[in-house]
């Protein structure tokens, strides 16, 4: 099965659909991250200074059911940088440990 989120360098992430951010929940991941809002739910996301500024924000929430939806169906593309990938990882992880 072929996995389209993809994990590529800054300029490929400028022509993505979404950039995948994780959650605002009162504390930063990461000193010096940005905070939106989710263009789906409108959650406070925060994200990093260097993330693709093209593609719409997204939560990591939103975006797990948005991409199984559009997998096959449509020419969907999900870029996170590799650093964004090893946070998303590390939160995920934590995540489960609780
Ligand atoms: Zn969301």
């Amino acid at each position: 099965m072929p996995n389209k989120l993809e994990i590529g360098t800054q300029e490929e992430g400028e022509d993505c659909d979404y950039v995948v951010c994780i959650r605002f929940t009162g504390l930063l991941a990461l000193p010096g991250n940005l905070i939106g809002t989710c263009c789906k739910c409108g959650y406070m996301i925060q994200y990093r200074p260097h993330a693709p500024k093209t593609p719409a924000k997204i939560c990591l929430e939103c975006a797990v059911p948005e991409m199984d939806d559009s997998f096959g169906e449509h020419d969907l593309k999900v870029m996170i940088t590799p650093k964004t990938a090893a946070e998303v990882a590390a939160y995920l992880q934590k995540k489960k440990a609780n």
